[in-house]
């Protein structure tokens, strides 16, 4: 697939509230970011996965906007192997620490097209 390719399947699976991975044919490697080559075998012999989307905190920041707003975003190791930044959404945002147990939620962020969060 090229990138452009793979990014617009990305997209169609967001939309379905499935989150996309890529694993790599050839040395098995998995990754989520899109690329149309493999970043550690250089394979192009690359498939589109869908993962359970359940995974952990490997580390997050949390920014605080001065007026009681708290936006977290955490790099998240997915239980298929892979990791992905994103914003966690968290009642409590104290509840949210290294280690805790997360999973996806899709958020329409523009008109037609939700993109992955994850909450606890
Ligand atoms: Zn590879």
């Amino acid at each position: 697939m090229r990138l452009d390719e793979i990014i617009l399947t990305y997209l169609d699976y967001f939309n379905k509230e499935k989150l996309p991975y890529i694993k790599c044919n050839n040395c098995g490697y998995v990754f989520y970011y899109p690329r149309a080559i493999c970043p550690k075998c250089l394979s192009d012999r690359l498939s589109v996965m869908e993962s359970k989307g359940e995974g952990e905190i490997y580390s997050e920041t949390k920014f605080n906007d001065g007026k009681g707003e708290i936006t977290i975003v955490s790099l998240i190791k997915l239980d298929e192997g892979f990791t992905i930044y994103a914003n966690v959404i968290a009642n409590n945002p104290s509840e949210v620490d290294i280690n805790k147990r997360v999973k996806v939620i899709f958020k329409e962020v523009v008109k037609n097209q939700k993109f992955p969060f994850f909450t606890i």
